[in-house]
């Protein structure tokens, strides 16, 4: 079991720059997936506790400190928070791997991860520009990019220090005052990187948060009438609240939601390079990642052979308890788990490998035994339905055009990678493919900070990471100078 030396104040949310506990002082216990072992508590904020952090939000962005912060002011702050946040990452990702359950050397580059974000947006702060268009005589046309002014951020546990950086990081940088709402089920790295925010000088009101549970506090935040945007990552279920929420308030919002990514092996691939990617990308965070590449699509010639090859792989992975030679830890929870295990026993396809759970992991932690099906039917359960789970389904085919019909017959549409060493077929794959990001011959998981992210159809819309990000967390104004 890994040590948390981290001393958060207890069932505080951070608002105004000052912790403060939820109406009520009501609060939700804590639990270790590693043990299910209760170990500290958080807030369990009231929708009067939501309103109070966007309060001091509007009072940040509506001419506080932070509003008068220039862009380079804005950058420097967020790059001192990233060096903070490495500076602190063993700590961090100790935190992160006892309040999630993941790996500890996962929990450690997903500190770098997160560094990286609050370091990629405090150096694009001063570099969003404006433009000039021509226009008639005697007109002089700019078009300003601004702030939105209060955002909303409900962002899920399976990243959860990734996910403020991810998030929160690019709505400071173009100057909104943030509101986030972290997961009931893992958000204490949330707490530490706003307490951090504090620490390196962020100017009370830039980033709040608020923790608590989803109906509650996320249902406050996100129906709120004094936010301006709201940034979603979660279930489509819930996104589809959101956008609801959103539409009556006339507010943009973006929404990240997960997928059923396939991965496309052809004949020609190389096989060497490509299996372990194939397996990692389903087993990393055990499979409870948007962007996990949940089926793996192989062409009838190296059916047999990457079937027997995945087969031994999955077979020899133990779920255990998140130590230094942990890849796979256990779920996040027991409605995780029971959920995972649902979709396993009812699976509507073959089983063709079960990986274990080491011996004397805690008998109360929530772990599970990897999974291998195939052949599936592209249009069965297993194959259709995100689980966020270590499931992974293999699925055969017989050309290029059934390889691109397979891939985009799920309602998802987030990531894909092709694996062949085809330039031409790379190219016309790629094209056909209905999702966000297309990775060949590999694959990033959801890919670098710097690289454009998100969905198709079930899998949201809008874009985060990359400059894409500053551009949703912003708008356009025009302005039109008669000078004839
Ligand atoms: P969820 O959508 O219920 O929760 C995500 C966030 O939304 C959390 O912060 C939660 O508190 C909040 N939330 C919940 N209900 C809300 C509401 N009515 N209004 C506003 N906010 C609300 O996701 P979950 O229950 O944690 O996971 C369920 C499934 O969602 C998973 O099995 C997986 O398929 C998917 N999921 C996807 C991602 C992703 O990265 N795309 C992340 C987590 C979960």
């Amino acid at each position: 079991m890994a040590n948390t030396d981290l001393i958060l104040p207890k069932a505080m949310n951070l608002i105004g720059n000052k912790w403060l506990p939820a109406s009520g002082g009501r609060e939700i216990d804590v639990v270790s997936p590693i043990d299910g072992a209760i170990f500290t508590t958080i807030a369990d904020s009231s929708a009067e506790d939501v309103e109070r952090a966007i309060t001091a939000a509007r009072a940040a962005f509506d001419g506080g400190e932070w509003s008068k912060a220039t862009a380079t002011e804005r950058g420097r702050l967020l790059v001192e928070l990233s060096r903070r946040i490495l500076s602190e990452s063993e700590a961090l990702a100790r935190l992160e791997s006892r309040d999630n359950g993941k790996p500890i050397k996962q929990a450690l580059a997903d500190m770098v991860v997160t560094a990286r974000y609050f370091e990629f947006y405090g150096s694009a702060a001063d570099k969003v520009h404006g433009e000039v268009i021509p226009f008639l005589n005697g007109y002089n046309v700019e078009v300003h990019r601004e702030p939105y002014g209060v955002t909303g951020h409900i962002i899920p546990w399976n990243y959860p220090a990734q996910m403020v950086g991810r998030s929160v990081a690019p709505s400071l940088a173009m100057g909104n005052a943030a509101v986030l709402k972290p997961a009931e089920d893992a958000c204490l790295t949330a707490l530490r990187i706003g307490e951090m925010a504090v620490e390196v000088g962020f100017p009370a009101g830039a980033i709040n948060i608020v923790t608590g549970r989803g109906q509650v506090a996320g249902a406050a935040l996100s129906s709120s009438r004094n936010i301006d945007f709201i940034a979603f990552t979660g279930s489509p279920e819930v996104g589809v609240q959101i956008q609801t929420m959103a539409a009556r308030n006339f507010i943009g919002c973006t929404l990240e939601l997960g997928g059923k990514s396939p991965q496309i092996v052809f004949d020609d691939a190389n096989l060497d390079a490509a299996l372990p990617v194939l397996v990692n990308a389903i087993i990393q965070n055990g499979g409870q990642t948007c962007s996990a590449g949940a089926r793996v699509l192989v062409q009838r010639g190296v059916y047999d052979r990457v079937a027997a090859e995945l087969k031994a792989r999955f077979e020899a992975i133990q779920a255990s308890d998140s130590g230094e030679d942990s890849i796979l830890g256990p779920l996040i929870s027991a409605r995780q788990k029971k959920r995972v295990e649902s979709y396993i026993t009812e699976a509507d396809a073959p089983l063709l490998a079960r990986g274990g759970i080491r011996p004397g992991v805690p008998t109360d932690g929530y772990y599970v035994a990897p999974a291998l099906f195939g052949p599936c039917d592209p249009y069965s359960r297993i194959a259709q339905e995100e689980v966020f789970g270590p499931v992974l389904c293999m699925i055969p085919f017989d050309d290029e055009a059934s390889a691109i019909e397979i891939a985009n017959c799920t309602e998802y549409g987030l990531v894909a990678s092709i694996w062949t060493a085809d330039g031409g077929r790379q190219k016309r794959v790629a094209k056909k493919l209905k999702c966000g990001q297309v990775f060949i011959n590999g694959y990033g998981a959801g890919g670098g900070v710097e690289l454009p992210f998100g969905g198709y159809r079930k899998s949201g819309h809008g874009r985060e990471k990359g400059f894409a990000a500053l551009h949703e967390f912003s708008t356009i104004k025009t302005v039109v100078h008669n000078h004839g």
